[in-house]
């Protein structure tokens, strides 16, 4: 019998449900109310909810959040970084306010679920450097061994250009790759990839499973812009499914508008793309993120 391409895509969704640790990244869009920029402590809650309760599955869980510099400019009521004659010092002293609010309003909302978190702050050196790599794999490995769900970040008070990765999709590709995580989920103000962007081609067709990134599709993800608020667009995630799937680790892109997509999505509904797995033997991720380039 011939099996439908269709078949096999929804085989594959299935094969969700198995997934033992998951990597969920978030993005600073997703967590504020659009009009004020101010926490949407709604869709944290759900969003903290759903993370518990995928542990208490017993999977291991990593959450990967944006927010820090957005919140920080917030509490500080700054209105623009350029105002000073230094602004990577107002951006960066923005994220050291914003990064520890921003856990403490986490860890507010974990601690009412009974669950401990952590937090992990990295910089490229993180990966780049061997020693430092090989830490940070074994803190990874003791917080699962411990129940802990760790919340990791860039740490974007140090970090200036030559070792920051710019943005949090790649980041969290990255941290599924150093952890062996089995799924990456980026949750964002997209429904997934199109055909073209969406909100200027109305023809522009939904791509539900993506099995090879071709080069055709890595250049159709150049110049999407993406929100005003976050700093990744399409190009970013797709960088992320680069690094995930060559890593041999399934990617779902999906919206946020409902975080409760995330339990559906590991009980293997057809939501978002889904870019599969596509290990790659030569895949080197020190050197791959010592190359890496952000604009
Ligand atoms: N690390 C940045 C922050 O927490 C955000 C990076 C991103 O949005 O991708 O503010």
């Amino acid at each position: 019998m011939e099996v439908k391409a269709t078949d096999c895509q929804a085989n594959y969704r299935e094969l969700l449900k198995d997934k033992k640790r998951i990597v969920i990244k978030i993005g600073s869009s997703s967590l504020q109310h659009p009009e004020t920029g101010d926490l949407d402590y709604t869709k944290l809650d759900v969003l903290v909810r759903e993370l518990c309760d995928l542990r208490n599955r017993g999977k291991d869980v990593v959450l990967v959040t944006s927010g820090a510099i957005a919140v920080g400019k917030k509490a500080v009521g700054m209105k623009d970084f350029n105002d000073g004659d230094n602004p990577i010092a107002r951006k960066q002293a923005c994220a050291a306010v914003g990064q520890a609010r921003l856990m403490m309003t986490y860890q507010k909302i974990f601690a009412e679920y009974n669950q401990v978190a952590a937090q992990v702050l990295m910089t490229k050196n993180t990966i780049v450097d061997n020693l430092n790599r090989y830490n940070a794999h074994n803190t990874f490995d003791e917080l699962f061994k411990l129940g802990v769900i760790p919340i990791v970040n860039e740490n974007d008070t140090v970090a200036t250009y030559e070792i920051e990765f710019g943005d949090n999709d790649s980041l969290s590709a990255i941290v599924a790759a150093l952890v062996n995580a089995d799924l990456l989920l980026l949750l964002s103000d997209i429904d997934g990839l199109y055909t073209d962007d969406p909100r200027k081609n109305p023809n522009a067709e939904f791509i539900s499973q993506v099995d090879e990134l071709t080069e055709e599709l890595m250049q159709m993800g150049k110049g999407s812009t993406g929100s005003s608020v976050g700093t990744g667009g399409m190009n970013t995630k797709l960088v992320a499914a680069t690094i995930a799937t060559s890593s041999g680790i399934d990617m779902v892109i999906a919206n946020s508008k409902d975080i409760k997509v995330i339990h559906r999505i590991v009980d293997g509904n057809p939501i978002g793309t889904l870019f599969t797995a596509n290990p790659k033997e030569q895949f080197d991720l020190p050197l791959y993120v010592q190359q890496m380039h952000h604009a």
